[in-house]
């Protein structure tokens, strides 16, 4: 039997990199992770973000803007192309071999550190001493590992929509979504959150007709509403993205080749749409599968998150939770932030995670990005505050990249001018927003990046000129 300092559940980006962490710090330390590659025959490490989450819907995001920009934008520079044909399979091609150097990038870390790499779905026993114990079961094949401290990152798992069964042929989840080798004609979306538009968006750029129904009548609710109507115009009147909002949906039929949606529409019309293929992007459920939590009483709250505390405790001594499985936003780099905290602390450190300064990023064309408070939570928590805006209409690199759309709004407090919130929809809007989030976890005031010397030209004069425009003082504005 083996026996561990830091034993790790999952090895998605929770999981891998408190396993690294642990081991830089110098614990003896293991990661159990069940994943396999997409043939489904070998292992294969970094869980939903690597293999079927973020990576590879950047890379079919690009592929396809590079498809449209042929289409659509390069004659504008002078350069024809003929012609344009477009090859989903070699897309999904470039994407897997993505994906594989990736994943096999982490087994390299985990040999560079050290770490114990082991294959299986890991499940809580009892206790030995001060050690947990698990079993690992590979295919029927049992061992045991014991570790004085046990973190659980075994992520999520796509929401099921009642109404119809994921078959990845016609009716798809994110894995499904990522797979296509031929261009649907009709195309419907379930969902009109992150991973429902980043879907849309590449299909309806190579050709698609995407349709995406959403329940709730208000338009990325989670972002700034400034910024997500902004988005809404470019989505649906430039791009041709039809999304329904407010719509309740009353049956799906799947058959042999098309798939059909009933339902009602915002305005009470009963309505029926057919698709070749539909996405279900309805969110994600936390993965407790196969933990057997219950054995040891691993406390999960009515929703099946595992209840942790503000510092990713459970209620059992030594066993952490971290990443999508517990409470906050299910984004990657929250569960690694949250990865390292945990090993810190396991170490006796005392980091800090400020929840507030976690930015999100939707990668749509424009790219949407914010930190901290939007307006309608500032009016709802009844802050007082002054805020700026400035475009990307008239900055000189967005014409030069042909991108010259978007805004960029930062909110201050009225009084101490302290930055609690920063907006943008734009060109490369999910790089710029860290210049808001080091802003916030320094205590910026708008003056201070008012004040900062921005490179000239750069996509991020328009976030110093939305910081002037605070004080009323924009220079172009
Ligand atoms: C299409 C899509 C796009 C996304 N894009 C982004 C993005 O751009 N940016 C972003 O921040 N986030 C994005 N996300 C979300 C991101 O993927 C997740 O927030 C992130 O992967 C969560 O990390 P995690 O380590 O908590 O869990 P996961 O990445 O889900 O990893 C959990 C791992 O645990 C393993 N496991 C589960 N149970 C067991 C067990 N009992 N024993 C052994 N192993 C087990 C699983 O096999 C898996 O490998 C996207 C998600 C999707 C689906």
């Amino acid at each position: 039997m083996s026996q561990f300092d830091v034993v790790v559940i999952g090895a998605g980006p929770g999981g891998y990199i408190a396993a690294i962490r642990a081991a830089q710090l110098g614990f003896k330390t293991a990661c159990i992770d069940a994943g396999v590659d997409k043939a489904g025959d070998a292992p294969a490490l970094g869980g939903t973000c690597l293999n079927v989450g973020c990576i590879p819907s950047k890379a079919l995001l690009q592929s396809s803007e590079h498809f449209h920009a042929a289409q659509h934008d390069f004659a504008e520079h002078g350069i024809t192309v003929g012609d344009v044909k477009f090859d989903a399979a070699k897309m999904i091609e470039r994407k897997d071999a993505i994906v594989t150097k990736l994943t096999g990038g982490i087994k390299f870390l985990f040999q560079k550190n050290k770490v114990t790499s082991l294959f299986g779905t890991a499940s809580f026993v009892g206790k030995n001493g001060d050690f947990w114990q698990l079993e690992v079961d590979d295919a029927g094949e049992k061992t045991t590992v014991e570790g004085k401290h046990i973190i659980v990152a075994t992520g999520s798992t796509p929401r099921p929509l009642p109404l119809v069964d994921i078959d990845n042929v016609n009716v798809l989840d994110n894995e499904g979504a990522l797979n296509l080798t031929e261009v649907p004609a009709k195309l419907g979306v379930i969902g009109a959150g992150v991973i429902g538009l980043e879907m849309g968006s590449v299909w309806n750029r190579v050709g698609s007709e995407v349709t995406i129904l959403e329940a709730s009548p208000v338009f990325l609710a989670a972002a700034d509403q400034q910024i997500a109507k902004e988005a809404f115009k470019y989505f649906t009147r430039e791009q041709g993205l039809h999304i329904e909002l407010g719509v309740k949906l009353n049956k799906i039929t799947s058959g042999e080749s098309k798939v059909s949606v009933e339902f009602v529409s915002a305005k009470g019309e009963a309505k029926t749409a057919e698709f070749d293929k539909l996405i279900v992007a309805i969110g994600r459920v936390p993965n407790t599968h196969g933990l057997n939590a219950e054995a040891v009483g691993l406390q999960k709250d009515d929703r099946g998150f595992i209840v942790v505390d503000g510092e990713c405790r459970t209620n059992l001594p030594n066993v952490w939770a971290i990443g999508d499985v517990v409470r906050g936003p299910m984004l990657a780099h929250k569960a690694s932030d949250e990865g390292v905290a945990v090993a810190e602390r396991i170490a006796g450190q005392k980091p800090h995670l400020d929840f507030n300064t976690i930015p999100w990023v939707i990668y749509t064309d424009p790219e949407i990005a914010w930190v901290g408070k939007t307006e309608e939570q500032l009016k709802a928590e009844g802050v007082e505050y002054k805020k700026g805006t400035s475009g990307f209409a008239a900055n000189g690199r967005a014409m030069g990249l042909g991108k010259a759309k978007g805004t960029v709004k930062i909110l201050a407090d009225a009084k101490t001018d302290r930055i609690l919130g920063v907006h943008m929809i734009g060109p490369m809007v999910s790089e710029l927003i860290t210049e808001g989030v080091v802003g916030m976890e320094f205590s910026a005031s708008s003056e201070d990046i008012a004040r900062i010397v921005h490179a000239h030209p750069t996509l991020s004069e328009v976030v110093h000129e939305a910081a002037l425009a605070v004080d009323k003082r924009a220079l172009h504005g």
